[in-house]
């Protein structure tokens, strides 16, 4: 496929904010595609020329976008920074320096293909040492050079990792059953009313069909397998798909529970109940060969963790298996555990690992077992798996540990649980179906999670401004954000100004948040800045209010800044303003 006709489908999803709008084209433009062009067109559509779960990235500075655009346009960085500062999009500013050059030349280009594209930039992403800036920018201007103006445009994007085009999983995911299935099912969409039709006969088979492509890519983490099984097979293909060790899968998630009384309704008694740690979740992949950490988003943190293989080493008992678990830190003098905070500067650690694990040690605390001995342990239920996850754990204090966890025969048993839980201070419990399979990538109810306070919410920084006095130079108020209910865009819940350390020596600061903030400066209007939607936080607040002054309708009543959450969710993840809302009427119905 040309990638001039990849980047007009692109226009096309990027002018329209509807998703269903977004699915027939990304449909349409799948059913041109061929099994040996969807691994290119599917990364290139989610934004970068790697799965997620790759430890590889492109890793393109704008500063460096911005030197290749001056050497291939003549045009001084000066005045592409200026440029850029007024539209806010490199992308398009590459588009319209680039194309006054072009007229002369675009009738004697030959067509880009994909595959040049997705290969250049991976060479690019692949290159290390002496020299490789300038090499770096001798790819990227080749690319310019060879490339029609439209194409430029997405060029940059694509390097910068920032596509614009607002295609989440959810879309992607629909766009392949409508594409393999919409005939079948007599599925239309009308683009005048954006409504789609499915006969009603057809309509179960439908939803089967979208669960049943939603958990392979829960298992794989990868719609271009799902799409070649799809085309190779049909449906009857994805039942073969299964979780791989090495290859991380989306991990099951939790639904709130208001109380214990709910919990024990939804759950079914007994249930499993298990102290809830306020650690890093990871999951650990063994396959007979190499140890790898991989955490809730899929990124490898294997070399972070490094002490912990040789604990992994002593003390599970299986040749190969996948686990669940969540890391904590702990006080190395008086054993305490630390709240996540602590531990997260361990994350991105890439030096000094050891002293860093000296200063704060980690125990792993395991509550759930996949996959063991090649047996993909998933289909069985909570009750099987906490037992083989029992004989397969040989527990450590402050290493690793099976997470507490008690049976409970009624609701005061969970009561008694959670209060002990709460008193020991740590931050809640789950409960756990004991009859349910281990559902990746879903909140479909065989978990709650319990905890005292209102849900606190992960929320996008989308503005920031200035501070006065002892905060000048400094963004010290945060205009957070969430998501809306089709995601495609963010919508305003208030402003956050309390809940960082003045100092970078206290912990998590202001000074600190505006260093992670400033390369993603879009726009300055005075005091205040516009920032590309990337830094994601976690809020606490006293109250949901409605409200005219943001756009969501709603604010955040004292809201308070409780940690950094971008290393484990993506902005595309955050809470949406369905949850506002539900979190909102459950507060009213108080
Ligand atoms: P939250 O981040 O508040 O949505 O709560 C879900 C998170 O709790 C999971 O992603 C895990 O990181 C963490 N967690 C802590 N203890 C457990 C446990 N026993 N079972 C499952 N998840 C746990």
């Amino acid at each position: 496929m040309n990638y001039l006709k990849l980047t007009e489908y692109y226009e096309l999803l990027e002018k329209t904010s509807k998703r269903l709008e977004k699915t027939h084209i990304l449909s349409e433009l799948l059913k041109q595609t061929k099994s040996e062009e969807v691994e290119p067109l599917i990364n290139l559509l989610k934004g970068s020329v790697f799965p997620p779960w790759d430890e590889r990235k492109i890793g393109i500075s704008e500063k460096l976008v911005i030197k290749a655009l001056a050497t291939s346009s003549g045009v001084s960085s000066e005045k592409i920074e200026k440029n850029w500062a007024k539209i806010g999009d490199l992308g398009e500013v590459a588009e319209e320096l680039l194309s006054n050059k072009k007229q002369q030349t675009l009738f004697s280009r030959k067509n880009l293909e994909i595959s040049i594209v997705y290969n250049q930039i991976r060479k690019i992403a692949s290159l290390v040492g002496e020299g490789t800036v300038s090499k770096k920018i001798g790819i990227i201007c080749e690319l310019l050079a060879a490339a029609h103006p439209q194409e430029v445009k997405f060029i940059i994007r694509t390097l910068l990792e920032d596509l614009r085009i607002g295609i989440g999983e959810g879309t992607l995911r629909d766009a392949i059953v409508w594409s393999f299935f919409g005939e079948k099912l007599h599925l239309s969409y009308d683009p005048k009313t954006n409504e789609v039709k499915i006969p009603e006969g057809n309509r179960e088979e439908f939803e089967k069909i979208l669960d049943e492509v939603q958990q392979a890519y829960d298992l794989t983490n990868d719609f271009a397998e799902v799409f070649i099984i799809l085309s190779k097979r049909g449906f009857t293909g994805l039942e073969k798909i299964s979780l791989k060790v090495g290859r991380p899968l989306n991990v099951m998630l939790a639904i709130k529970a208001e109380s214990t009384t709910e919990a024990a309704e939804a759950l079914g008694l007994p249930c499993l109940c298990e102290h809830k740690l306020d650690g890093f979740r990871v999951q650990i992949h063994n396959d007979g060969k190499e140890i790898k950490l991989y955490s809730r988003r899929l990124e490898n943190l294997t070399h972070p963790f490094k002490e912990l293989l040789s604990v992994l080493k002593d003390s599970v008992k299986a040749k190969s298996y996948i686990l669940d678990a969540e890391i904590v830190g702990y006080d190395p003098k008086t054993k305490k555990y630390l709240a996540f905070q602590d531990i997260s500067q361990r994350i991105k650690r890439k030096y000094d690992i050891e002293k860093l694990a000296k200063k704060i040690p980690v125990e792993i605390n395991v509550f759930d077992i996949l996959s063991k001995d090649e047996e993909d342990l998933t289909v069985r239920s909570q009750k099987e798996r906490r037992s083989i996850l029992e004989k397969t754990i040989k527990e450590k204090k402050g290493k690793i540990c099976i997470t507490e966890g008690i049976v409970a025969e009624t609701t005061q048993d969970i009561e008694d649980f959670y209060k002990k839980a709460i008193t020991f201070g740590l931050e809640g419990i789950m409960i756990k179906n004991l009859e349910k399979p281990y559902t990746a990538g879903r909140k479909v109810g065989g978990w709650m999670k319990l905890k005292p306070v209102l849900e606190n919410l992960d929320l996008v920084i989308t503005k920031a401004e200035y501070g006065t006095g002892k905060r000048a130079g400094v963004l010290s108020s945060y205009t957070i954000s969430c998501l809306n209910k089709d995601k495609s865009r963010f919508l305003e819940l208030g402003k956050v100004a309390t809940g960082l350390k003045e100092k970078e020596e206290e912990g998590e600061s202001f000074t600190q948040l505006t260093k992670l903030l400033k390369p993603f400066i879009l726009k300055t209007n005075g005091r205040e800045v516009e920032v590309k939607a990337k830094i994601v936080i976690e809020v606490a607040y006293e109250e949901i209010q409605e409200s005219q002054s943001y756009s969501s309708g709603y604010a955040l009543r004292f809201p308070r800044y409780i940690r950094l959450r971008s290393n484990e969710r993506s902005p595309n993840e955050i809470n949406t303003l369905e949850d506002v809302e539900r979190i909102y009427r459950k507060q009213r119905g108080r």
